[in-house]
């Protein structure tokens, strides 16, 4: 062989020996979401809840997502201590770590990311007041969720079927993450039945619309600022993210590693985290342990592990 064609072939694998984290990174990610559709495989649901974004009524749903399961308790004014109890064990041990190597719509995010448009930021004032949008869909559900279990609660269950389909779980009514994992997993297993869906969404037309039109934008920021789903209106990512300040693991920065300062991490993050701004631990509520910034370092200054 000759030396021009093995500098050649050094060339071409080296966008591979770059992204070590993210092939591992992705393979997990492909491996959850399998298990999670485990029903293609004949495999059986289970009463797992995790703290991902899947829709639990997914045609092949194997597990309960955590933040339905948590709207789901209080329509029916039950306390939802073991939900809380999961966010509040994968956060405190991982922080948002689910969010980058498990979670479907994490992703989906991550493959749209990968759409050849150049990619936009967003400046630090306007990332945090964008994040209040995740702060109105958890006000919106949770006391959404609580007003039907009272009703529930004094008149029985006519009175949480008078709700009709926000009776259950009432953000995935407008979800994207149920649009894309739900309803249009069920038009691709049924194909398009009116009538059927009708009867189980009731006005199904103008929710259905809408609904529609919330996926299109969220499909158009998710092009344009990788993630922004995650990063601006995902409530078990906002609830995740508050706790990357005192998880017991995640991501480390050794500045004695960093005597540039290139910004090459700052620059590969999917979600604009301002890894130099910190001396040690990142805690930055967007971080979602992906490691794309240990990919980026050429000096191994960063690393994922447990922060004691
Ligand atoms: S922030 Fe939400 S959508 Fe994004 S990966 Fe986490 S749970 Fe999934
Ligand atoms: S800081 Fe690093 S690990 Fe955290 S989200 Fe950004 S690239 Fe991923
Ligand atoms: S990529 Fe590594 S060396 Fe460069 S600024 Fe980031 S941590 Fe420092």
């Amino acid at each position: 062989m000759t030396k021009n064609k093995e500098k050649n072939i050094t060339l071409s694998l080296r966008p591979i020996t770059n992204h070590k984290i993210r092939i591992v990174r992705i393979i997990t990610q492909l491996v959850i979401f399998s298990l999670l559709n485990g029903l293609i495989f004949g495999l059986a649901r289970v009463s797992l809840i995790l703290p991902i974004e899947y829709p639990t009524g997914g045609p092949f749903s194997t597990v309960w997502s955590g933040f339905e399961a948590l709207q789901y308790g209080l329509t029916i004014f039950t306390f939802p201590y073991l939900v809380i109890a999961i966010f509040g064990l994968f956060g405190a041990v991982a922080g948002k770590t689910t969010c980058g190597w498990a979670c479907p719509m994490g992703l989906f995010q991550d493959l749209f990311s990968y759409i050849p448009i150049k990619k936009k930021k967003v400046s630090k004032p306007t990332e945090k007041s964008l994040r209040s949008f995740a702060v109105f869909i958890i006000i919106f559900a949770l006391v959404f969720s609580l007003v039907i279990g009272i009703s529930y609660n004094k008149n029985g269950a006519a009175a949480k079927d008078a709700y009709g389909i926000w009776g259950n779980i009432p953000y995935s009514v407008l979800d994207p993450v149920a649009t894309i994992f739900a309803t249009l997993f069920y038009y691709l297993k049924w194909g398009i039945q009116a009538e059927t869906l009708g009867a189980e969404m009731g006005d199904w037309k103008f929710w259905f619309i809408a609904r529609i039109i919330f996926l299109a934008i969220i499909l158009i920021l998710i092009t344009l600022y990788p993630r922004a789903y995650c990063r601006w209106f995902c409530p078990t990512g906002y609830i995740l993210g508050f706790f990357n300040r005192f998880s017991l693991f995640g991501l480390k920065i050794n500045k004695n590693r960093c005597p540039t300062g290139c910004n090459k991490c700052e620059k590969a993050c999917p979600v604009q985290v301002p890894i130099l701004d910190y001396d040690k631990n990142i805690t930055h509520p967007n971080c979602t342990n992906c490691g794309e910034c240990i990919d980026a370092c050429p000096e191994g200054a960063l690393k994922i592990g447990f922060r004691f």
